[in-house]
């Protein structure tokens, strides 16, 4: 998941001196129904001199970057100024527009501490509210976001959580490793990320599969056996299907729990039927009651 930034600078309220953010502020507008496009029309009217300005806006179904990311804003009072990039969140009452602002303030966030300031440790010092802001220094008397979150049942922890759950995302790409045992072969050669583990146009049953996951979560397999049907979810390398028993892997059903901003996805290759569509989230690939045996499968993770 990435969304776009509209790069988009405000050319009055600006300071152009230069910033080298060690964190950022969460602001939040106080004027229900604005937009970053009205944002951006405000603070780029008129003679300047409002001394005020921030960063980059985030409405519903855009985010525009009003000042450059090294250069200070006017947002939170000269000492946030000075050490922090500000990001406002637009203000709407609509509960669904709410969680598409807050779902691209998670990334942006995300991604300026990844990308901008190269700080990934998401704390009380290193993403502060403008409330937190204001009773640290006392420069300023604003405590957004807080009441504002609050409206729809949220905190600004709640908030760092997510940013820091995002960004470990960001740092850590998922990878899938599966290795098939075949009739007649035994077990192949480790497979990874989408390639073909199995046999095609050989005639030869897949006996048993064993998965390896590195990334969020954890992944969970289930095997349909020949004669048996289908076996106890099974772990990661565990192995699903049997062995030294001449039996046939006739589906497998694949999904992660607990892993946030991933999918598994896989591909079934079947007897006498070829390809099959690509599965995700523990529906049933290759055929039950049919018996035909499954020759080769594909594995990937994907990134919603
Ligand atoms: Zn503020």
């Amino acid at each position: 998941m990435s969304y776009e930034i509209i790069q988009r600078y405000i050319s009055k309220n600006r300071s152009y001196l230069p910033l080298v953010a060690r964190g950022t502020v969460v602001h939040e507008t106080a004027s229900p129904g604005d937009s970053d496009e009205s944002e951006f029309n405000y603070f780029n009217a008129g003679a300047g001199g409002r001394s005020a300005s921030a960063h980059a806006f985030i409405d519903n179904d855009s985010i525009t970057n009003t000042v450059p990311w090294n250069e200070q804003a006017w947002h939170a009072g000269p000492t946030a100024n000075h050490n922090f990039i500000g990001i406002e969140l637009c203000n709407t009452l609509d509960p669904s527009k709410f969680q598409e602002i807050w779902n691209r303030a998670v990334w942006l966030f995300a991604y300026v501490h990844v990308n901008v300031i190269k700080v990934t440790a998401i704390t009380k010092e290193t993403l502060m509210s403008h409330a937190e802001v204001s009773a640290k220094w006392g420069e300023t008397n604003h405590t957004d976001p807080v009441a504002y979150f609050a409206n729809h049942g949220k905190t600004v922890d709640m908030f760092r959580a997510e940013v820091q759950e995002a960004i470990n995302i960001m740092l850590n790409p998922a990878n899938i490793s599966y290795q098939a045992h075949v009739q007649d072969i035994g077990w192949q050669e480790q497979k990874k990320n989408g390639e073909v583990a199995g046999t095609e146009g050989q005639s030869l049953r897949m006996e048993a599969l064993a998965i390896n996951y590195d990334g969020p979560g954890n992944i969970v397999v289930e095997g349909h056996v020949q004669d048996i049907g289908w076996q106890a979810p099974r772990g990661n390398g565990e192995v699903i299907g049997t062995m030294g028993r001449s039996l046939r892997l006739e589906a497998v059903k694949i999904h992660l729990e607990n892993a946030p901003g991933y999918h598994v996805e896989y591909q079934s290759h079947v007897e006498g039927m070829g390809w099959m569509d690509w599965c995700k989230g523990g529906e049933v690939s290759g055929t039950v009651g049919r018996e035909l045996r499954l020759e080769a499968i594909k594995i990937r993770i994907i990134k919603d």
